[in-house]
């Protein structure tokens, strides 16, 4: 029997996996906590559910797509959340960023009533989840994953079982930290390269195929270039993940001198009211401090 899937959490993220999910023939049901954003789904032919509970009483599988670790524990384990509507046996994959500390708690809240986890962070972007190339750093039950495994490859194209419960959201941190470090060297390179006086794109074009070149460099520079800060990632939920870093390296005692740099520059930025702009307006960190501006 095909498994029955639902999906929580139709963002910018969440939207593009429901849609690869249909394409891929599953029978999909959705839910949104803003309902109106449920309808662009159904009319690609998902259905839609009432409540978290509701869409876990009709799925086998339930994947779960929102913002940060007390969102997922809401959808989860909250009052509608999945663990009063999921049948024993029922497959929760989690893909969005959180702790992995509190996902190895959820993980065992779930087990009490006989439903399994994965968690399945996911990296590659607005666009990865668009055309379904995620990579996807999975924790938990390799069993599980075997039999989440048609689903996630419908999602993504990486699929790398990491560890236990918790294994795959630590793979992730580490994934943000090699993130916001190209970030940061996309972004004062290209303002070193205004200062200098060089044909910015000519300069990319070079850069981009070599040593350097980077998901990064190639996906966000050019927006950077055209002065387009549409967010695929917005500057408040990289700062949700660098916090998850620091939290994490603390608890480990491990040094992170550029992240925690780079948290506190996000940080001028989400005073400045630019949270929602995407993580490649680092630059505008770097803008205000040299008082050099990139490709106006
Ligand atoms: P987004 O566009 O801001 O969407 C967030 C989603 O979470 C929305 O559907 C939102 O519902 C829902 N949500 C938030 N809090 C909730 C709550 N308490 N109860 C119910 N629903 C809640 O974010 P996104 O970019 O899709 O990111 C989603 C997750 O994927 C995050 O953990 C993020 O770190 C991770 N991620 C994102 C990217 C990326 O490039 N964007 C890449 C890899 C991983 P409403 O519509 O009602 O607000």
């Amino acid at each position: 029997m095909t498994e029955r899937i639902g999906l929580i959490g139709l963002g910018i993220m969440g939207r593009g996996m429901a849609a690869n999910l249909l394409r891929a023939g599953f029978t999909l049901r959705v839910w949104n906590r803003t309902r109106s954003r449920m309808e662009a789904l159904i009319a690609q032919g998902a259905q839609p559910a009432d409540s978290p509970a509701d869409l876990a009483a009709h799925s086998d599988i339930i994947i779960t797509c929102v913002s940060d670790t007390p969102d997922v524990e809401a959808v989860l384990l909250g009052e509608q959340g999945v663990i009063h509507g999921a049948q024993p046996g029922a497959l929760v994959i989690d893909t969005s960023t959180i702790s992995p500390q509190a996902t190895r708690m959820i993980a065992e809240r779930l087990a009490e009533h006989g439903i399994h986890m994965l968690d399945a962070p996911v990296s590659g972007g607005s666009e990865g989840a668009e055309r379904g190339t995620l990579s996807i750093m999975v924790g938990g039950d390799a069993q599980q994953l075997e039999r989440a495994r048609p689903v996630l490859q419908a999602i993504g194209q990486t699929i790398t079982h990491i560890g236990d419960h918790g294994a795959g959201q630590m793979a992730k941190l580490v994934n943000q930290i090699l993130v916001v470090g190209n970030t940061l060297a996309m972004s004062e390179a290209l303002l070193f390269a205004q200062a200098g006086g060089l044909d910015l794109e000519r300069t990319l074009q070079a850069v981009s195929g070599g040593a350097a070149g980077s998901w990064m460099l190639s996906h966000r520079g050019p927006q950077i270039l055209r002065r387009d800060w549409r967010p695929g990632f917005t500057i408040d939920l990289q700062q949700k993940d660098l916090r998850l870093v620091l939290e994490a390296a603390d608890q480990l005692g491990t040094p992170v001198l550029a992240t925690s740099l780079i948290f506190n520059l996000y940080r001028v930025l989400q005073q400045a009211g630019l949270g929602g702009e995407g993580n490649h307006a680092l630059i505008k960190a770097l803008e205000r401090l040299s008082g050099i501006s990139v490709g106006a």
